[in-house]
């Protein structure tokens, strides 16, 4: 049977940002109820790393003890379902899942998270964050002295190689087509021995030691691990339902408490725009948004009596 369900805070996106805001509010005896399907970004990764206290702990590990501790907060309520579709309507918020029930809040936080995008390269989704990696500060550590392939081009990858070099001398750009550096770069490339391939990258795959990158020309490389400049996709579909401003990246527009620009809304976590992409500043973010839910809320209730 469908029902309409009201709750304070509703947080969409049970990962690191939305369990982290569940605990602040459960702790803040605040009505909330989290939302999740179930697919954080880091899914596929087998270790989370760069994280305080937790250095490499499985991802999946890190968000069952997150709610093994929120079973103490009576207040928090954890549902499996997806939002589909949120309106702020009489100052509170309307939101649609697709268990059937409507659920009306008082504020929402949004921690969907984001999408990497992932070029047509077949095998790369299979290696995708165990051999081949988007992040140095993630799993740069695993791989340094090692040699390595980085599929990206241009500004984007010169940059990124700036960061990768001071781990990987043996380096090589994999552009998949006509590398589109300047001049400047490519000698500036060339001077360091960072070989550019512009010939069609045809598969990845899996191999003792790492991995076998094939062009069409034929050659065959054998590398320890690869970096992948994706594109992302920010999971801002519900924010965009509701009124909020989007940065220039995609990402939602917070400000230093998580607040966006729609009054009531707060966003937290990898979707929020010019948050370090990281886990730990997920959690961070999360903790930051549901304190300032409860803020708000604690304000407006005292100023009411
Ligand atoms: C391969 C890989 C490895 C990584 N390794 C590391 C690492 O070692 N260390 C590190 O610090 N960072 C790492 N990261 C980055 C890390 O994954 C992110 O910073 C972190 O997951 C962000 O947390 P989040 O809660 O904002 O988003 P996510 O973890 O992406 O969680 C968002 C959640 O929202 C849910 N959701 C989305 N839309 C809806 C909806 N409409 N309704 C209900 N639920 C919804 C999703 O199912 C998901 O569970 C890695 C990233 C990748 C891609």
């Amino acid at each position: 049977m469908q029902k309409t369900i009201e709750t304070e805070v509703a947080v969409i996106g049970g990962a690191t940002a939305g369990l982290a805001a569940a605990l602040t509010l459960g702790r803040s005896m605040r009505n909330a109820i989290v939302f999740d399907t179930g697919s954080p970004r880091n899914k596929p990764a087998a270790h989370a790393h760069n994280l305080f206290t937790r250095d490499g702990t499985p991802p999946a590990e890190l968000l069952r003890i997150a709610r093994e501790q929120l079973v103490l907060y009576p207040t928090v309520q954890i549902e499996q379902a997806a939002i589909t579709s949120a309106r702020a309507e009489h100052g509170r918020f309307t939101l649609q899942a697709d268990n059937g029930h409507t659920y009306h809040a008082q504020r929402v936080i949004i921690a969907t998270g984001v999408k990497d995008e992932l070029p047509a390269i077949p095998g790369v989704a299979e290696l995708w964050g165990n051999k081949l990696f988007h992040c140095p500060y993630c799993h740069g550590w695993e791989v340094k002295d090692l040699p390595v392939a980085l599929f990206g081009n241009g500004e984007m990858a010169y940059e990124f190689t700036r960061l990768l070099y001071h781990l990987n001398k043996d380096l090589v750009i994999c552009t998949n087509g006509p590398a589109t550096f300047t001049e400047e770069q490519r000698k500036s490339l060339a001077r360091r021995n960072v070989t550019v391939l512009e010939e069609t990258v045809e598969k990845v795959e899996d191999a003792p030691g790492g991995i076998l990158i094939t062009f069409s020309n034929g050659t065959v490389l054998h590398k320890s691990a690869a970096y992948i400049k994706t594109n992302i996709v920010y999971h801002t579909e519900l924010a965009v339902q509701l009124g909020c401003e989007l940065t220039e990246q995609g990402g939602i527009k917070v400000n230093a408490q998580c607040e966006t620009s729609v009054q009531g809304v707060l966003a937290a976590g990898d979707v929020a725009g010019g948050t370090p992409q990281q886990v730990s500043a997920a959690a961070a973010g999360g903790h930051l948004a549901g304190a300032m839910c409860n803020n708000l809320l604690a304000k407006e209730e005292f100023e009411k009596e």
